[in-house]
């Protein structure tokens, strides 16, 4: 009898801990996981809500381009384009930084298309 008691016990931990991983996972606020992209090609994914302040810097053909994290949020620090729109945009909110010169998209995941992909 005390085996199946204990089982009965296991059995609910994990049966909470599932739950408790579900809500963790659908009560996380959206907008906190980032993709920067060149070309068409993921680079990095980001969750910002984990991620410590530092800079990424991304080349292409020559040109870089440095990413800042700060406080959670992210923004174009500096970069070889002529035009400086992707520094201009600023931090990332709802519009995606775009730098066209360097084909660099840095944006908030899809959480949808990611799942799709993970299916
Ligand atoms: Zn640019």
């Amino acid at each position: 009898m005390k085996n199946a008691k204990l089982w009965i016990i296991v059995a609910a931990v994990i049966f909470i801990a599932a739950i408790v991983w579900c809500v963790i996972i659908i009560t996380k606020p959206p907008g906190e996981i980032v993709t920067i992209s060149q070309d068409g090609e993921t680079l990095y994914t980001l969750d910002l809500s984990e991620e410590s302040d530092r800079t990424i810097t991304v080349e292409y053909e020559g040109r870089e381009n440095v990413i800042e994290i700060k406080d959670g949020r992210i923004h174009m620090l500096e970069a070889d384009c002529p035009d400086h729109t992707c520094i201009n945009t600023g931090w990332l909110e709802d519009l995606p930084i775009v730098c066209l010169p360097n084909k660099l998209v840095i944006e908030f995941a899809d959480e949808s298309g990611a799942d799709a992909v993970a299916r």
